[in-house]
């Protein structure tokens, strides 16, 4: 059975369909690009899988549990994941300080962090920190730190609420080539050794297809290809609307 499951999702605002009915699956261990021009209806895609928009018609399921309908911490709790960024958290804390705080948010003991030992999860957050190739920066503040950590450090913020699934809404935007090659490596072995699946957007064709497993092309919010990455390379709608050639 697939992780997650979408059939004929749909979402219009005001007269424009936004996201027409799309249908597709991810299974657990895969990266699956969602791909398409501006406007294509990707982040609303997004957002109705996480519950942040209500879908007008149409299903989401996470191993059999329907989504649509439940209020984004439940969602969330159900174990979907998105990556956040940093700057609009906790950036004076430091790095192990935020996925101190990510894992007792992910059990419910939010308050417990500002007692005055605050050792609560230290261990346990720095495993994951040594997990994202960030344990050498541990007691840094965030806003010591370079760009692409700070992306490494999003990704463990994330893990501390152990998803099934995670979103990651151009994660590699604003990155060198190299630092993009590395941080969808991580997240490639982390989907792999943890059994999860992640659904990406991004813009360089590169990594889409270095990384994907598979991918899903919007366009004016239709799906109009899936596939492998060879697949869709060579399809000839795709290089129609997409690529404009
Ligand atoms: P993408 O992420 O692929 O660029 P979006 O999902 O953001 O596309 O947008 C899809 C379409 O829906 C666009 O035409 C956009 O203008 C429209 N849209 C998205 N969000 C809203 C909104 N909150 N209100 C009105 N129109 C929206
Ligand atoms: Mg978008």
């Amino acid at each position: 059975m697939s992780l997650l499951k979408v059939v004929g999702l749909g979402k219009s605002f005001g007269g424009v369909k936004a996201v027409d009915g799309i249908d597709f699956e991810l299974q657990a261990g895969q990266l699956l690009a969602l791909i398409g021009p501006n406007g294509a209806g990707k982040s609303t895609t997004f957002n109705m899988i996480n519950g942040q928009i209500r879908a007008d018609r149409g299903s989401v399921s996470l191993d059999g549990t329907e989504l649509v309908g439940l209020p984004p911490r439940q969602i969330w709790r159900q174990g979907v994941g998105r990556t956040f960024q940093i700057a609009e958290t906790f950036s004076s804390l430091t790095v192990v300080e935020n996925i101190q705080m990510a894992l007792l948010s992910h059990q419910k003991k939010i308050f417990t962090f500002w007692s005055p030992a605050n050792k609560h999860g230290r261990e346990q957050a720095m495993r994951l920190l040594e997990q994202v190739g960030m344990l050498e920066q541990a007691d840094r503040p965030c806003t010591a730190l370079a760009y692409s950590d700070i992306k490494r450090v999003e990704l463990a913020i994330a893990l501390a609420n152990e998803p099934r699934l995670l979103l990651m809404d151009e994660p590699t935007a604003g990155m060198a080539p190299k630092e993009r090659n590395d941080l969808m490596a991580l997240t490639k072995k982390l989907v792999l050794e943890r059994n999860m699946a992640v659904l990406f957007t991004e813009h360089s064709m590169d990594v889409v297809f270095a990384y994907a497993d598979r991918m899903i092309v919007l366009a004016r919010g239709r799906l109009i290809a899936q596939g492998q990455p060879d697949e869709i390379r060579h399809h000839p709608k795709v290089q129609e609307v997409y690529f404009g050639t």
